[in-house]
């Protein structure tokens, strides 16, 4: 639409702009409405990337990552639509599948005795919305997942700009024993200050000072050393995000970071699989 604009400067500026509006706004509504139907089908699916001990490489827990298995077969990753799903109003109806179908997933394994954490990613503007703590209580409370088992990931900015309310609802939800860690630590507006009174318990480094550099060491030594003394000091849980190599995983334990996840250990995948890699540990553990 600008390179539209740009072309026929002078000219028409006017119907140019309201047609791009027209055209923009036919497009949201064929987003929403094929969203709206991908949710009604049944095509969103959760991925699971492990997330291990460093020092024993054990299976501590997952992340849940959401993917959008298209009718054609094709596998969309959440950059391809999530900032789509935000914008047309739909990350409520989003988020709340999420919660759902992940503690249902926690539950089954619990019951099978596979005891694995579980993490979700929210989005700011659904925890935003009203009754996003009763939603999460209600559903915790109907699958039985006991204390320290779910963990909510939320990025920085939540905690910047969003008030009192936002911090009343994440109170209201580790009070029934679910946990609150700040993904992506160190890209957003950390400041000193505001860390040490939130009602966190998990930092995620941010996978750019892991890896990304091309180098097999870690891309920024100094600022994943700072993030851990930041959480040691305030007694809070680290985990370092996208850990590709064995020498960057071995300097994070060196570190003091004793949790970690990234390609390296596994890539998020379907719960079958996921479930297969945990036997298999439990297998080796066994007969080692
Ligand atoms: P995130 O929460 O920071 O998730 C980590 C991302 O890093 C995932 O990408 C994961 O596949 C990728 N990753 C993990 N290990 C490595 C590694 O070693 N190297 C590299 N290069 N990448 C690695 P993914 O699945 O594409 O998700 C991207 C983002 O989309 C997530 O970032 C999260 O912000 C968002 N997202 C994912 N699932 C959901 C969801 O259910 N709800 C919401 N609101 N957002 C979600
Ligand atoms: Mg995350
Ligand atoms: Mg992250
Ligand atoms: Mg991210």
């Amino acid at each position: 639409a600008l390179y539209e604009s740009k072309k026929q400067e002078g000219s028409c500026h006017h119907m140019v702009f309201s047609d791009s509006l027209q055209a923009r706004l036919q497009k949201e509504t064929r987003v929403e409405n094929g969203l709206q139907q991908a949710l009604a089908n049944d095509e969103f699916v959760l991925y699971y990337q492990p997330i291990v001990s460093l020092d024993t490489h054990r299976i501590k827990g997952v992340e849940a990552l959401i993917r959008w298995r298209q009718p054609d077969g094709k596998l969309l990753l959440p950059g391809e639509f999530i900032e789509e799903v935000n914008r047309v109003g739909l990350i409520g109806a989003l988020g709340e599948w999420v919660l759902e179908a992940a503690c249902k997933q926690l539950r089954a394994w619990l019951d099978m005795r596979v005891e694995l954490t579980m993490s979700i990613n929210i989005s700011p503007r659904h925890l935003r919305q009203t009754g996003f703590d009763e939603l999460v209580i209600n559903t915790v409370r109907r699958y039985q997942i006991p204390e320290g088992y779910l963990m909510l990931e939320l990025t920085e900015e939540v905690f910047v700009d969003s008030g009192i309310s936002s911090l009343y609802v994440l109170n209201e939800i580790r009070r029934v024993g679910v946990r609150i860690a700040i993904d992506d630590f160190g890209t957003g507006y950390s400041s000193m200050r505001y860390l040490k009174s939130l009602p966190i318990d998990r930092i995620k480094i941010d996978r750019c000072f892991v890896s990304g550099s091309g180098d097999e060491q870690l891309s920024d030594p100094m600022i994943t050393q700072a993030i851990g003394f930041l959480a040691e000091g305030l007694g809070l849980d680290l985990v370092a995000e996208g850990i590709e190599t064995a020498e960057q995983a071995a300097a994070l334990s060196a570190q003091g970071c004793h949790n970690g996840q990234g390609f390296l250990f596994a890539k998020p995948q379907s719960s079958e699989h996921l479930l297969a890699l945990v036997e298999q540990q439990q297998a080796l553990s066994v007969s080692g």
